[in-house]
C-alpha cells in the first residue's frame, strides 16, 4: 500500500506493504535467508545483468528489508533509501561513495564521538581532507567552503549537547557551491524533523536508536534521492562496507516503526517536563534542551522541529561539573547508566569519558563537549518516576559536594 497522502503514523504502519501479496499475512513476511533460487541459468544472468527482476542474494536486496526500506523513504520524504548494518555503517557507506581522494568534506564542530572517529581517522587517511566549522555561524560555513567541498556533513540536534543547525540556510550554502548536504537526523526523527523536505540531499539515521526503539537492535539507514541511494546501495554497501542489514533486524525495525509517532510524542512531553524541572533545580548550572525558552537556538527549533516536539535528550551540567557528576549519576536508581538513546528506558551517560571519549581532551574543548556535561535520554517510563529519581540523586550529589 503506497499512499503519500496518508499521514505519519498511517504510513509507519502500512506503506510498502499490501497482505493480499503475501497470503493475507497482517505482518510482513520474514524472509530469513541469504540467497534466491534462479528458474534458470539464464534468468540467474538475466537478474544480475539487471534485466529481469528479481532478488538475489540478500546483500543485494531482500523483500523482508525492502519493506522497511520503503516505509523509512516515505516517512523521511525521500524517494528511496538503503537500510544498513549500524548507524556507523550507514554513514561509512554513504561518504565513502560520495567523496574521493582530494576532496573537502566540510562538518560541524560538534559530532558523535564515532562519526568524528571515521572522520579523522578513517576519510582523512584516504586522501579527504575534513574541515570542522562552527556552522550555527552562517558567515564561517561560507567562508570554509571552497571549490574542492563536495559534502557538507552535520547533525542536529548535534549528540551531545544539543546544537542546532539550519538546515536550509547551510543547504543553500553548500548547493551554491555544488557540494551535497548529508544530514544526521538520528536525534530529531522524521516525525520530527524533515530534512530533505528543507533542501539536504541524504538523512542518515542510526536507527538503533528512536526508529527501533527498543534497544535491541543495532541498524541504520541512508534516505534521499533514488539515484544517489542506488549509488550508496551499489557501490558504498555493496563493494565498500558490506554493511548490509539482517533481515531479522528489519523486521524488528519494521515492529518499532509502528509505534515511532506515538514514542516520540511521549519521550518529547515527557523531556520538556524534565528539562524545565532541572533547569529551576539548584545543584544545576545548565540545560540544553531545544525546546526551552533559554536555549540560544530556540527560535531555530520552532522553526526547524515539527509538531511543536522537541525529542527526548536533555544535556545538562551540574554546578560541581565532572567531580558531582559521577557520584550523581552513580545514585541513580531507575535510570539505567549505558550509552545510546531512545528506547523505553530512560538511559544517562557521561559523553567525555565515554561516547565522545574519541576525541582529545584538548579536541573536546574545542568542539565545545564539555567534560562536565551529563547525557539524558528520556525513556518512556512514567515521568514522575523518572523525575523522582533524578531529584534523589541530584541531592545525595549535592550533600556530598
Ligand atoms: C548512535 C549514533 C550514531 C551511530 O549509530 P550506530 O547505530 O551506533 O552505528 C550516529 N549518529 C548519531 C547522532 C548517533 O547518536
Amino acid at each position: 500500500m503506497d499512499a503519500p497522502n496518508h499521514g505519519f503514523a498511517t504510513r509507519a504502519i502500512h506503506h510498502g506493504y499490501e497482505p493480499s501479496e503475501a497470503l493475507g499475512s497482517l505482518s510482513p513476511p520474514l524472509f530469513l535467508t541469504s540467497t534466491f533460487c534462479f528458474e534458470t541459468a539464464e534468468e540467474g544472468g538475466r537478474r544480475f545483468a539487471g534485466e529481469a527482476p528479481g532478488f538475489i542474494y540478500s546483500r543485494l536486496g531482500n523483500p523482508t528489508t525492502a519493506i522497511l526500506e520503503q516505509r523509512l523513504a516515505s516517512l523521511e520524504g525521500g524517494e528511496a533509501a538503503v537500510a544498513t548494518a549500524s548507524g556507523m555503517g550507514a554513514i561509512a557507506s554513504a561518504l565513502w561513495t560520495l567523496l574521493r581522494p582530494g576532496d573537502e568534506l566540510l562538518t560541524d564542530l560538534t559530532l558523535y564521538g564515532c562519526t568524528f572517529a571515521l572522520f579523522r581517522h578513517g576519510l582523512a587517511e584516504f586522501g579527504i581532507t575534513v574541515r570542522h566549522v562552527d556552522m550555527t555561524d552562517l558567515e564561517a560555513v561560507a567562508q570554509a567552503m571552497s571549490e574542492r567541498t563536495r559534502v557538507v556533513y552535520f547533525e542536529t540536534p548535534a549528540n551531545p549537547n544539543m546544537r542546532l543547525v539550519d538546515i536550509a540556510a547551510v543547504t543553500a550554502l553548500a548547493h551554491g557551491r555544488s557540494a551535497k548536504v548529508v544530514v544526521d537526523n538520528t536525534y530529531a526523527t522524521p516525525y520530527l524533523q524533515r530534512p530533505i523536505e528543507l533542501g539536504a540531499d541524504l538523512v542518515v539515521q542510526s536507527a538503533t536508536k528512536y526508529l527501533g526503539g527498543h534497544g535491541d537492535i543495532i541498524a541504520g539507514a541512508v534516505i534521499g534521492r533514488s539515484d544517489l541511494i542506488e549509488r550508496i546501495q551499489s557501490s558504498g554497501v555493496k563493494d565498500m562496507t558490506g554493511a548490509v542489514l539482517s533481515p531479522f533486524d528489519a523486521m524488528l525495525l519494521i515492529r518499532g516503526l509502528k509505534t515511532l509517532e506515538l514514542r516520540v510524542e511521549r519521550h518529547s512531553e515527557s523531556a520538556m517536563e524534565i528539562a524545565k524541572r532541572l533547569e529551576a533545580h539548584p545543584a544545576i548550572a545548565a540545560v540544553a534542551y531545544p525546546g526551552l525558552a533559554s536555549f540560544p537556538q530556540h527560535e531555530l527549533a520552532n522553526r526547524q522541529m515539527l509538531m511543536g516536539r522537541f525529542g527526548g535528550v536533555i544535556a545538562f551540567e551540574l554546578k560541581g561539573g565532572k567531580d558531582s557528576a559521577l557520584p550523581f549519576m552513580n545514585s541513580l536508581r531507575l535510570i539505567r547508566r549505558a550509552v545510546s538513546l531512545g528506547d523505553a528506558e530512560t538511559l544517562i551517560q557521561h559523553p567525555a569519558s565515554m561516547t565522545h571519549s574519541t576525541y582529545t581532551p584538548e579536541e573536546r574543548a574545542a568542539h565545545g563537549i564539555s567534560e562536565g556535561l551529563v547525557r539524558l535520554s528520556v525513556g518512556l517510563e512514567h515521568a514522575e518516576d523518572i523525575w523522582a529519581d533524578l531529584l534523589a540523586a541530584l541531592s545525595v550529589a549535592t550533600s556530598a559536594s
